[in-house]
């Protein structure tokens, strides 16, 4: 009986309560000694699911606008030429495009065709998701990972800006 009771406590080890946080570590009853709130297991659990989650998806979109939003120059009013769907079919592989083309021309590898542009996209998704992966983990490290893509973005941007109008 008493074996049984010290166990309970073990379903409450590294979470957090709900609704102030507290940690439950080491928790015998299914309440909260700070701020009286009452749950189970299954809940907190539950909890915790969707804060990760909700984090994930901040990261997601924080990440999405700092890597793609800065070609939004692609959808200015220029005429909406071939050429111009041209690249805004590139659109996923934009931010990987220079340092890989870059990268690819020293060890003399070309990505010009269809299969190269497609890999291109699967790069620069896999970036977004990675780099939301990294910035879920914590607000100030989204943050800073934030901040430093959007200045390379800005510059990568900037540098096929140039390339387009060519
Ligand atoms: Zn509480």
């Amino acid at each position: 009986m008493l074996a049984a009771q010290s166990n309970s406590s073990l379903p409450f080890a590294g979470l957090r309560c709900p609704t102030c946080r507290y940690d439950l570590s080491g928790l015998t009853t299914p309440q909260c000694p700070e701020c009286g709130a009452a749950f189970t297991p299954e809940l907190i659990r539950r909890a915790e699911r969707n804060a990760r989650r909700r984090k994930w998806l901040i990261a997601a979109l924080v990440m999405f606008v700092v890597i793609y939003a800065p070609y939004s120059w692609l959808l200015m009013d220029y005429p909406w030429s071939d050429y111009r769907w041209s690249w805004i079919k590139m659109w996923p592989g934009l931010p990987v495009i220079l340092p890989v083309s870059m990268a690819g021309r020293n060890i003399g590898l070309e990505v010009d065709d269809g299969l190269g542009l497609i890999m291109l996209d699967l790069l620069g998704l896999g970036l977004w998701i990675g780099l939301a992966w990294i910035g879920s983990r914590g607000r100030k490290r989204l943050i800073a990972i934030a901040v430093v893509v959007l200045l390379l973005s800005l510059l990568n941007s900037w540098g096929l800006y140039h390339l387009y109008l060519m």
